[in-house]
């Protein structure tokens, strides 16, 4: 999709799949907007486990080819929802996945935990240089739910919107970019309660997942904003499908489960919360660039992109 309204955003993940779990109706709608959608994904998942028996065999203790599986998934799942801008933090491969919190792979040396932030972070910049985004989407400082690949993903984006805006930092990456909103994914509670209740009753599941199964769950009230994106819920249904070593989406699109064969709802409604940035005029936001006037190189009154770029050259 060509960028058509100069608005710019960005997600940083952990894992294939967790964009199109989070983020996947956001994407489409703003990919369907014309908004130029990056996507940063910053380890293979080669750690995963996976789903179909018939593929059960791509798993580290197996093949070990998990990770190049995975990235066809993810080309897979980018198709579904009109994203084309898709790149590996460091290029496919650089950041191995450090499975789940306490298992040996946090130990491998070249695991996406144990990788140094300000190093991982620099790799960050430099996209963030090109693409100048004026939104940038991560999770929270909790990682959502406490995976090892999920805290880095976070301190690795946080660390990278600090130095972009650092005209003195690597000016051999670009011109200093300041990223005038940044989000963390979120669920509010009562939503979350009110969709497993539904999901008890309908899903096609042998269980259900528990409010601390899912990741980003916090209190409705900081929660900023809630971006409607039922008009997209199809894109985002296909796009988790797409990903099926990990999601198995049920028939009607309003479900799905992870390896643990519990069942979630597809929320069609994605929700965020802002923490770096001034909200739009209302609450909750409906849109991630609510206030903002995102002409093609329209860089927030804080910023100081445009002196900076000139300084920097
Ligand atoms: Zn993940």
């Amino acid at each position: 999709m060509t960028a058509t309204t100069g608005r710019r955003l960005l997600l940083v993940h952990a894992h294939p799949d967790d964009e199109s779990i989070n983020n996947g109706a956001t994407m489409a709608r703003y990919a369907a907007e014309g908004a130029h959608v990056t996507l940063v994904t910053c380890t293979l998942g080669e750690g995963g486990e996976v789903i179909p028996p018939e593929l059960a065999h791509l798993t580290a203790d197996r093949d070990g080819t998990l990770g190049a599986y995975r990235i066809g998934e993810l080309t897979e799942a980018m198709a579904a929802l009109g994203v084309t801008d898709v790149r590996f933090l460091g290029g496919p491969g650089r950041y191995r996945d450090s499975g789940m919190m306490g298992v040996p792979d946090n130990d491998a040396p070249d695991c996406f935990w144990r990788a140094d932030v300000d190093e991982a972070a620099g790799r960050l910049v430099a996209v963030v240089r090109e693409v100048r985004p004026q939104v940038l989407v991560t999770y929270d400082e909790q990682g959502g739910y406490g995976h090892p690949d999920h805290i880095q993903a976070h301190r690795v984006a946080t660390r990278a919107h600090e130095l972009a805006a650092d005209p003195a930092y690597r000016p051999e990456l670009g011109p200093a970019w300041r990223i005038a909103k940044v989000y963390w994914n979120r669920v509010p509670r009562s939503v979350l309660e009110r969709a497993l209740a539904e999901t008890a009753e309908k899903a096609p599941f042998p269980g259900v997942a528990e409010p601390a199964d899912v990741p980003g769950v916090v209190d409705d009230e900081l929660v900023t904003t809630a971006l409607d994106g039922g008009a997209h819920a199809g894109r985002k249904a296909a796009a988790m499908a797409a990903h099926a070593t990990q999601i198995t989406v049920d028939p009607t699109g309003a479900f799905f489960a992870l390896s643990n064969h519990l069942g979630q709802p597809l929320l069609a409604t994605e929700y965020y919360q802002l923490v770096h940035g001034q909200a739009g005029p209302r609450l909750p936001e409906d849109d991630l660039f609510a206030g903002l006037d995102a002409g093609p190189d329209t860089a927030p009154a804080d910023a100081p992109a445009a002196t900076s770029e000139e300084r920097v050259r």
